[in-house]
């Protein structure tokens, strides 16, 4: 398939474009590089640097490049930044989206798989959270995810759009070959943290020890990247037109915040210094998945469901970029005059290819 994806240059995104593309498909990138990083982005695919926002350019894209199918991964991530400044993430997560939405229906796109996520559930009452349980978001990174997951619902509803609604736990990792992992600025998550911490011998903050679990620390479910990746393959690959599903993506598996450090600290081979620190606002005590769903009806297979192999392979990737992207030479080409080349070329492919 000829498959867009919004937010290819980030973190997940870029992670799926590979799987994508190993799959045998076609893919045009297009990011706005807020948070994403070019050299992020598979040299097979066709990079655009551009915003779902621009709705005349995402329609031409989609003609020009024939698109079948697209895959939105393009969002703001920060919880905390979504409490001081809600409308840049109603904006930017749930307008843009409806933007983005509207530009497939001009184009008569059918196929749309999102990129969701366990905020939506807010303080479940369940655990492992199952698909069904109610979305009761508590911040407003979470609303806007779940008011665009109503968008894509009501848009399946109406113009007959299929749709695969993933929700992610907690994503981390990098490529077995350490080519592209996680760069994100700020970065919040804790095991990016703690490997930072063990690289450079900083202490990491343990954000709260007096919670209701077996340490006192926050329980979640981390989830290899390129699993991740892998079920996104899967889900836009099996979606049928005027259909809808939605999919949790974790491990089953809770690893408190100690359980995850002794895992950096085994990997590592360094002992992380911590630091009990208060708890950070809107965190749930224990966020797990059920994911049954997603491996009995797409045969979703976790590789690498152990969480140590999800920090060894973001252990080899944060030791081999210190500085993330910018480890490697700076960009010195002008975006736009390779953007006009790189949509070139990926058209002569196609009619070389006779699509
Ligand atoms: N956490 C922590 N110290 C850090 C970063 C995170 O103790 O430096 C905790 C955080 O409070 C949460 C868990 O680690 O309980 C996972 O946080 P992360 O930001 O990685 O993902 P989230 O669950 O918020 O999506």
């Amino acid at each position: 398939m000829r498959i867009l994806v919004t937010g290819g240059a980030g973190y997940i995104g870029s992670h799926a474009v590979k799987e994508l593309i190993r799959a045998g498909h076609q893919v045009l990138v297009i990011d706005d590089l807020s948070n994403g990083h070019k050299k992020a982005v598979d040299h097979r695919a066709t990079f655009i640097r551009g915003s779902t926002q621009d709705s005349d350019l995402i329609v031409s894209k989609i003609k020009l490049h024939e698109i079948e199918a697209v895959m939105h991964f393009a969002a703001d991530i920060e919880v905390g930044e979504s409490v001081t400044d809600p409308y840049k993430y109603y904006r930017n997560n749930f307008s843009n989206s409806v933007l983005l939405l509207e530009a497939l229906n001009t184009c008569g796109i059918k196929k749309f798989v999102f990129s969701s996520t366990a905020a939506v559930y807010g303080n479940p009452e369940l655990s492992p959270v199952k698909e069904t349980a109610a979305r009761m978001p508590i911040n407003p990174y979470g609303r806007s995810k779940m008011m665009t997951e109503m968008a894509i619902e009501d848009g399946c509803h109406a113009y007959g759009t299929g749709y695969t609604i993933l929700r992610y736990f907690n994503v981390a990792g990098a490529s077995v070959d350490a080519s592209i992992g996680e760069d994100h600025r700020p970065e919040s998550h804790l095991i990016p943290r703690i490997l930072c911490a063990a690289r450079e011998g900083t202490v990491v903050k343990i954000f709260g020890t007096d919670y209701e679990t077996s340490d006192g620390t926050c329980v979640r479910d981390y989830v290899h990247v390129i699993d991740l990746a892998r079920a996104h393959v899967l889900a836009i690959e099996k979606i049928i037109p005027g259909k809808g599903n939605i999919y949790n993506l974790g491990s089953e598996n809770g690893f408190s915040v100690q359980q995850v450090i002794a895992a950096c600290e085994k990997v590592t081979g360094r002992k992380i210094i911590i630091q009990q620190s208060p708890r950070r606002a809107g965190d749930p005590p224990i966020l797990v998945a059920s994911s049954k769903k997603i491996q009995s009806e797409l045969g979703w297979k976790p590789q690498y469901p152990d969480i140590e192999s999800i920090v060894a392979h973001a252990w080899n990737w944060h030791t081999s970029h210190p500085e993330g992207y910018e480890t490697e030479m700076e960009e010195t080409h002008d975006p736009l005059t390779e953007t006009a080349s790189e949509e070139y070329r990926m058209a002569e492919t196609y009619r070389y290819l006779g699509e």
